[in-house]
C-alpha cells in the first residue's frame, strides 16, 4: 500500500496557489496565447468529445508513481531471478477473489432456479476473457514497461505460463463440474492458441480448452458468424461470437472480463468487470 505520507504528499499542490491575481492572469494569457499559435504542434493534445486536454500538469498522474501504485495493489513479489508476481495478500487478490465469488453465488442462484423448471431448452454457460481474467499479465506488463509489444508477448507466451488470476480457477472449475458451459472468449490470436492451452492447463484450469470451448481471434479465416470479418473491433468481435454461443442453445448466464470492451454488446445475462489499471482495451 502507498504510505501515508505518499498519499498526503499527492493531494497537496506542488506549486503555491496563493499567486497574487495578477500574476494567475499573466499565466492564463501566457496560456492562451500557446494555445492559439500552438494548434498544429499540440493539436494531438486539444480537446474531444471523448476526452479533453488536461489544463495543467496537476491533472494527469505522474507515470512512475502510478507504476509504484500498481505494485503495491498487486503486492508486488519479486524472486530471486527477478520476476515479479502479484501476491495472493494482496488488495488486488481480495478484490479479484470477491468477484469470482460474487459470480458463483449468482450463479448457484440462476441454476437453483433452473433446476426448478421442467423442459427448458437452453444450456447454461458463461463466458471468461483470457488475459487478466483467467491468466494475470502482471509479470508479462512489468516486464515490458506496460508498453504492448506483439512480439514480446509471442515470446513469453510460448516461453512461460501466467499465473491464474485469484478465484477465477476455483469459480470456472466449479461451473464445469456444476453442468455450466465455460467458454474462454480472448483477442489473443488463433496462432498462440497452443501456449494459452498449455498455460490454462498448466495453472489447473480443469475445463475443456479445445476448439469447441477456448475462441481466439482469426484475422486470417475469421469465422462465417462475425459479419465484420477480420475488421470487426473487440465489441463486435466478443458480443458476435457470444451471439454464436446463443445460436448454439446456451444461455450465458455471466460474462466476465476486465475490459468493458469484452462486456459491452449484450448477449450475457450479467458482466462482471474485473479490475485491470495496467492497460486499456477499446
Ligand atoms: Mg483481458
Amino acid at each position: 500500500m502507498p504510505s501515508t505520507e505518499d498519499s498526503g504528499a499527492r493531494s497537496k499542490p506542488s506549486l503555491p496557489w496563493a499567486l497574487s491575481r495578477g500574476r494567475r492572469a499573466t499565466i492564463a494569457a501566457l496560456t492562451v496565447t500557446a494555445v492559439l499559435t500552438g494548434t498544429a504542434l499540440f493539436g494531438a493534445g486539444q480537446a474531444t468529445a471523448e476526452r479533453s486536454a488536461p489544463g495543467t500538469d496537476r491533472e494527469i498522474p505522474n507515470i512512475d508513481k502510478v507504476k509504484e501504485q500498481i505494485a503495491d495493489y498487486y503486492g508486488d513479489v519479486e524472486t530471486p531471478d527477478g520476476e515479479h508476481y502479484a501476491s495472493p495478500k494482496s488488495d488486488y487478490a481480495k478484490q479479484v477473489r470477491g468477484i469470482a465469488a460474487d459470480a458463483q453465488r449468482d450463479l448457484k442462484r440462476d441454476m437453483a432456479k433452473e433446476h426448478e423448471k421442467t423442459g427448458h431448452g437452453h444450456k447454461p454457460a458463461i463466458v471468461v476473457d483470457v488475459d487478466d481474467t483467467t491468466l494475470l499479465t502482471y509479470n508479462f506488463e512489468r516486464q515490458i514497461g506496460y508498453n504492448f509489444d506483439p512480439k514480446l508477448q509471442d515470446e513469453y507466451l510460448r516461453t512461460t505460463d501466467m499465473d491464474a488470476v485469484f478465484g477465477m480457477k476455483k469459480l470456472v472449475n466449479w461451473a464445469d463440474k456444476s453442468g455450466i458451459t465455460v467458454f474462454f472468449l480472448t483477442g489473443r490470436s488463433e496462432k498462440q492458441r497452443d501456449w494459452s492451452v498449455r498455460n490454462l492447463k498448466n495453472v489447473g484450469y480443469k475445463t475443456p480448452v479445445g476448439t469447441k470451448h477456448f475462441f481466439l481471434k482469426d484475422e486470417e479465416h475469421p469465422p462465417p458468424y462475425l459479419e465484420c470479418g477480420a475488421d470487426c473491433t473487440t465489441v463486435q468481435y466478443k458480443s458476435g461470437t457470444r451471439k454464436h454461443f446463443e445460436s448454439m442453445g446456451f444461455r450465458i448466464l455471466a460474462n466476465l472480463g476486465d475490459q468493458y470492451s469484452d462486456l459491452k454488446g449484450g448477449h450475457a445475462e450479467r458482466t462482471y468487470k474485473l479490475p485491470n489499471p495496467m492497460y486499456f482495451l477499446p
